[in-house]
């Protein structure tokens, strides 16, 4: 007698809905945890500049204005202390020469935020 096993069987509460997180850049980098976290300024702009790139970075900016974010990038931009900061500097004197890899790229935020952003910008 031959036993049936429904492998394709997926109960309805199992099917995934499709998200915006579901499109999010940063789902396929490995390091992005590493990246969007970190203290140093070259990490930073690198994560910046991969939500540059990103087709979900308003609905990325919005939710994270809403759960009130306290650290990371989000949407393109950098919070820190549940502010947003347009700038961060390396510690101690400004180089002579500024490295490439710090120039902290100026990502837009939707207009429909703006008016929230200003109110969190240091
Ligand atoms: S905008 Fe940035 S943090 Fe948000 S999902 Fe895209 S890559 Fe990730």
């Amino acid at each position: 007698m031959r036993t049936l096993v429904a492998t394709e069987f997926k109960p309805m509460e199992m099917v995934a809905t499709e998200t915006w997180e579901d499109h999010a850049s940063c789902r396929a980098m490995p390091n992005a945890a590493d990246l969007f976290f970190s203290e140093d300024i070259g990490e930073i702009a690198a994560a910046k500049r991969a939500c540059g790139e990103c087709p979900v970075l308003a609905p990325c900016l919005e939710a994270a204005l809403d759960r009130g974010e306290p650290c990371g990038v989000w949407g393109g931009q950098l919070f820190m202390n549940g502010k947003m900061l347009a700038i961060k500097r390396r510690r101690g004197r400004p180089p002579k020469n500024p490295r490439p890899e710090d120039q902290m790229p100026v990502i837009p935020i939707p207009a429909h935020l703006t008016a929230v952003a200003e109110r969190l910008t240091a």
